[in-house]
This record gives C-alpha cells, structure tokens and sequence, in this order.
C-alpha cells in the first residue's frame, strides 16, 4: 500500500471552529472548552482510503490579528488549505475571502483549496446561504462542505475530498 503525506493547514476566524474541526477529524471528539490555538498547532492523522494511506499532517493557525503575520509559514510549503467559516457569523465569511485573497496572491500556486461552512448545526441563527457559500466556492475553484465538528458531519469527508484533488507527485 502506497502512503502519501499531505500538508493541510487551517485559516479562518478565531472561533470558527478550526481546533474543533482539527481534534473531531483527529480524535473524533467535540471538547466544548477547547483552547484557543496559540499560534500553531500540528497534528497528525493516517486515514486508509481506496488502497492508499493518507498520512495528513495538519498545521492549525490562530486568526488573531497578532498571529496574521505568520500564516505565510504555514500555507507556503501546504497542498492544501481549509479555509473555515462560521455559518451563523457573516463576518467570517468575509475574512474567509480575505484569505483566499492572500493565498492567490501569495500562497503556493496550486494550492487546493477548500472551504468549510462549519457549525452547520446551528442552523437557527445562519447568516450565510449555503447557496452565496457554494456559488463563492464553485467560483474560485474550491470544494465546499458544510460541517458541524460538534456533530461530527462532512469532517472526514473534506479531508477525503482534499486528498483526491492533491496530484500525485512521483
Ligand atoms: P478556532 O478559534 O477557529 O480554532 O475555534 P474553536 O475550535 O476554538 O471553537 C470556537 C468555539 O466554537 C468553541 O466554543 C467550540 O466549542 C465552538 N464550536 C466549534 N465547532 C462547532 C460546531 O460545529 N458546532 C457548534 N455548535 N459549536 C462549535
């Protein structure tokens, strides 16, 4: 069986969910009072997936304003990006563009990108239309999900997706 790594890292507003989203995928759990991220974290997971071993090495980034400078340290040597928002908060979809701004502009050129519409169980108090996120997503060129770390919904399946749209690099 054939093992690929893949550097993944995660972008967004704090409070989007990124940790969330990193220790469901990880650990396949939802801690309420996770801390925030200082600066970077890094995780592992190795998933089997059609014949393959998918080792994904995962670079978590604080969006504080103080912590903006080194997101370049993180997205430049990555295949892929999981640009995250928060459905029940409008403004995170707009640093969300911010990003994908700053990844065309500076970040590696093939880049997959994918973007996460997360805590899509609180759909009482959505702000942002699956329908403007999806339109966005097909626009750029980017895989979109809505995901729920709390309820464990499309995490796996984005991490999948982004490893099927990585080339293969002999
Ligand atoms: P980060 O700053 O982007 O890493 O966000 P965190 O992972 O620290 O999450 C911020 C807050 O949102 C925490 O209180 C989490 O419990 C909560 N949260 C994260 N993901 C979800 C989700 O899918 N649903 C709900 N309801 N809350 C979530």
């Amino acid at each position: 069986m054939t093992l690929r790594e893949l550097k993944v890292c995660l972008l967004g507003d704090t409070g989007v969910g990124k940790s969330s989203i990193v220790w469901r995928f990880v650990e396949d759990s939802f801690d309420p009072n996770i801390n925030p991220t200082i600066g970077a974290s890094f995780m592992t997971k190795t998933v089997q997936y059609q014949n393959e071993l998918h080792k994904f090495l995962i670079w978590d980034t604080a969006g504080q304003e103080r912590f903006r400078a080194l997101a370049p340290m993180y997205y430049r040597g990555s295949a892929a990006a999981i640009i995250v928002y928060d459905i029940t908060k409008e403004e995170s979809f707009q640093t969300l563009k911010n990003w994908v701004k700053e990844l065309r502009q500076h970040g590696p050129p093939n880049i997959v990108v994918a973007i996460a519409g997360n805590k899509c169980d609180l759909s009482d108090a959505r702000e942002v239309t699956e329908k403007d996120a999806k339109d966005y997503a097909d626009s750029i060129h980017a895989i979109f999900v809505e995901t729920s770390a709390k309820n464990a919904i499309n995490i796996n399946e984005v991490f999948i997706e982004i490893s099927q749209r990585i080339p293969v690099l002999d």
